[in-house]
């Protein structure tokens, strides 16, 4: 298993709700490790360009405004095989659908409001890293 590095947001809803901590829990508790973190409010544009690639989807708008409605918490997280290992603590989008013991099965409010982001591949976990972190702020 090769060690990498994925990025993680805590969304809006899960900050309104004081769950910072124990969705950190959840990604300790298996095997993650929190090596960047920070809270932020998200502007507009900076929403909107997180985003860019679902630009052409119905519920684009509505993101961007749900993302931007409260602060997030971006972190980096690193262990054996991090993107992979990170979606399946998130649990499937929709929360419906999520596994139990997912952090979206347990705390997700609705297909939206779903608590957490995760990149999806390899490559797109680096971009998206870079986005929010300049490497002197990750601490392996
Ligand atoms: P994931 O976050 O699981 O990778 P996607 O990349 O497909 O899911 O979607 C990005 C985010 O857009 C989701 O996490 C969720 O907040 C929102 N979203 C996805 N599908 C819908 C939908 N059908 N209606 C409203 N919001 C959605
Ligand atoms: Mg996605």
């Amino acid at each position: 298993m090769a060690k990498e590095r994925t990025l993680s947001i805590i969304k809006p809803d899960a900050t309104r709700r004081n769950l910072t901590g124990k969705i950190n829990a959840k990604f300790e508790e298996q095997g993650l490790r929190i090596v960047a973190q920070k809270r932020l409010q998200l502007s507009e544009v900076q929403a909107g360009k997180f985003y860019e690639v679902h630009k052409e989807r119905p519920f684009y708008g509505e993101l961007v405004s749900f993302m931007i409605s409260g602060p997030v918490v971006v972190q980096v997280l690193e262990g054996d095989d991090a993107v992979a290992a990170n979606r399946k603590i998130m649990g499937a989008t929709n929360p419906a659908n999520a596994e139990a013991g997912t952090i979206r099965k347990e705390f997700a409010e609705s297909i939206e409001a779903n608590s957490v982001h995760g990149s999806d591949s390899l490559e797109n976990a680096k971009n998206e890293i870079s986005f929010f972190f300049s490497e002197t702020e990750i601490v392996g």
